[in-house]
């Protein structure tokens, strides 16, 4: 069968797609992609590519749709859905490396790396300044506690750290397996040193990091997000920040991408990285690799374990 790579795969995952199937790897302009897509069977992008509900319609051949990676906000599921063309995604390859950025953040919080960088670079040599505070002892609250908050638990455990969660579906017997506290949101707010957010966006969740969590939340605490930008309210934190409600915030995910009007960029405070929690080379390795393997197993008619709109598999 056809298969289209319009966004980038790895060497080794098109090689596998080849061993099988044709392969047609390129970049191609919404209007190209229009043109072509008509031949394939299968379409494999990551998250530059649109696939509109034109593309799916005028995909007459496409069985599988997969998404090199974890959002699927790029393709219509709905017309997908409407047209019996499974959506396949690789949820799991970037885990690792958006739990490790998370921890990443709260060292770089607690001792201030990136501000201390900036001060040795200006000639400074502030170390009075940079007190800081050890992660041992302290308490980890997590927003979310899923794939990736588990992961932030394990390595902060390494640390010493004591573990709490707030996450309404997180089932109590994989919590405590996982040595982690479930506890209500006011509890995780009111007692935690750093708060991680790894909620998945939902209408639950959307601006629930707002002004009156900041208010329960200590002084001395750090708030964390490398989950999506919408589930922090941004002007509130600014104010948290601002008039010291809370002590310091990392951020790699933001309410607009790239945040260029936010209040945040001018705070010394906070620790800005641009969306990178799955840039790394094994994770993008393990994402393609996965995908690959999904879109296989959906061309030669076998349940994917990704599939985003499994009713079509029917
Ligand atoms: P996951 O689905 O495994 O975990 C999400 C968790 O959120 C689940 O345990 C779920 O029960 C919990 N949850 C749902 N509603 C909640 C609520 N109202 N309150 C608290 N918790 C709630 O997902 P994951 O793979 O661990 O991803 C976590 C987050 O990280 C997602 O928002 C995802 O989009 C984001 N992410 C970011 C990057 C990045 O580059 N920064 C990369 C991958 C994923």
């Amino acid at each position: 069968m056809q298969i289209l790579v319009t966004d980038g795969l790895t060497p080794l995952a098109v090689e596998a797609l080849s061993r099988e199937h044709e392969v047609t790897a390129m970049e191609l302009s919404p209007t190209e992609l229009l043109e072509r897509i008509s031949s394939f069977h299968a379409l494999i992008v990551r998250s530059r590519t649109k696939v509109t509900k034109e593309v799916i319609l005028r995909g007459k051949q496409l069985r599988v749709i997969g998404r090199s990676g974890v959002g699927v906000d790029n393709i219509d599921v709905t017309a997908a859905t409407a047209q019996r063309v499974v959506v396949v995604y690789a949820p799991t390859g970037s885990t690792v490396s958006v739990a490790e950025l998370a921890i990443g953040h709260m060292l770089s919080l607690s001792r201030m790396i990136p501000q201390a960088d900036r001060s040795v670079r200006a000639g400074k040599w502030e170390k009075g300044r940079f007190v800081g505070h050890e992660l041992q002892g302290k308490t980890l609250g997590l927003i979310g506690s899923g794939r990736i908050g588990a992961e932030v638990a394990r390595r902060a455990q390494a640390f010493g750290m004591r573990v709490i969660a707030f996450d309404p579906y997180l089932k109590p017997e994989d919590a405590s397996a996982r040595e982690i506290r479930l506890s209500t949101l006011d509890a995780v707010l009111a007692t935690s040193d750093f708060i991680s957010v790894h909620a998945a966006l939902t209408e639950e969740t959307r601006g629930m990091i707002d002004a009156s969590a900041f208010f329960a939340m200590k002084e001395t605490a750090c708030l964390i997000n490398c989950a999506r930008g919408e589930i922090v309210n941004e002007e509130d934190l600014s104010e948290a920040l601002r008039s010291r409600r809370i002590r310091g915030a990392a951020l790699d995910v933001y309410q607009e991408e790239p945040p260029t009007h936010s209040p945040l960029l001018d705070l010394e405070n906070v620790i800005f990285t641009p969306h990178i929690g799955a840039s790394t080379e094994e994770a993008q390795e393990r994402t393609s690799q996965l995908v690959a393997q999904e879109v296989l197993l959906a061309l030669s008619g076998k349940k994917p374990n990704h599939a985003v709109n499994p009713e079509v598999l029917g």
